[in-house]
């Protein structure tokens, strides 16, 4: 699994914060903070940035 931003779809996701309570990631490509980050399958990533693509 991996994981991607769920704003922009990008691999470059850091954590940068957390703990017991829960971590924080940052998108290095849309500098999205936040708690909430996707994890998927690598096979799935096309699928997904196809998604995200057509809701633009
Ligand atoms: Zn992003």
């Amino acid at each position: 699994m991996i994981k991607i931003c769920p704003k922009c779809g990008s691999i470059r996701v850091n954590w940068i914060a957390g703990g017991i309570a829960g971590a924080v990631y940052k998108c290095d490509e849309c500098n999205y903070v936040g708690s909430f980050i996707l994890e998927i399958r690598p096979e799935k990533l096309d699928q997904f940035r196809k998604e995200l693509n057509s809701k633009r």
